[in-house]
């Protein structure tokens, strides 16, 4: 038996043109949530889901974690080795979050070099946990740049926890993260301290 090629048709035309435009749409939109130079979540995408994940917490009673984190002294390591290399380290720490959480967490690139991590169903002992496992895994690593084999020390950075209250905003639960964070730097950096 012989097949008969069928000659497509207006309609096929339109449907795979719109496939197309679909696929498109739904590239434009993982892009518009992903911060460009790390390939992690972005502000926005961040932004979203700690308002998806505290309505949830409400709804559901569980708890939920806020982690903000931010680099020690990168002023000064990019004072040193240059911002290009200072961003490579940003790629880096970025890979370092992103395998060291898991499931449902969401690791975002806050902005600079700052970063954010959302502990769904977890209290603030949990993001005591992950925070330190995160610091120690960034901690843990020489930093070598690549292309010269230049040793370039340790990175640290300190973070801040806070526990979602169910009667507080979202900016709220940031700004408690936020100032345990400014407490963990004025308290000596590379540690992690818990809000009230
Ligand atoms: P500390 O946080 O420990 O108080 O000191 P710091 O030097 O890290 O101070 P701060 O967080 O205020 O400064 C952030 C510095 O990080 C400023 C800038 O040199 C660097 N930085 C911020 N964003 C970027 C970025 O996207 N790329 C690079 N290479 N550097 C950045
Ligand atoms: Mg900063
Ligand atoms: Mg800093």
């Amino acid at each position: 038996t012989e097949f008969e090629a069928k000659p497509a048709t207006k309609s096929d035309v339109e449907s795979s043109e719109i496939s197309r435009l679909r696929q498109d749409l739904e590239e434009m939109r993982r892009e518009a949530m992903t911060d460009p130079l790390t390939g992690i979540a972005n502000r926005k995408m961040f932004d979203l889901q700690l308002r998806n994940r505290a309505m949830e917490a409400m709804e559901t009673g569980t708890p939920l974690c806020l982690l903000m984190i931010d680099v020690d002294h990168f002023k000064q390591f990019n004072d040193t080795y240059g911002h290009q290399t200072g961003d490579q380290v940003i790629r880096l720490l970025a890979q370092t979050l992103r395998n060291n959480i898991k499931g449902r967490d969401t690791a975002a690139r806050y902005g600079g070099e700052e970063f954010s991590i959302i502990l769904p169903e977890s209290n603030t002992i949990a993001g005591e946990v992950v925070g330190n496992a995160l610091r120690k895994a960034v901690e843990n690593k020489e930093v070598i740049n690549r292309s010269t084999g230049e040793t370039l020390g340790r990175i640290t950075m300190s973070v801040g926890v806070a526990q979602y209250k169910g009667d507080e905003t979202v900016e709220e639960l940031i700004e408690r993260a936020d100032k345990a964070l400014y407490q963990a730097k004025d308290t000596g950096r590379n540690k992690v301290v818990i809000a009230k």
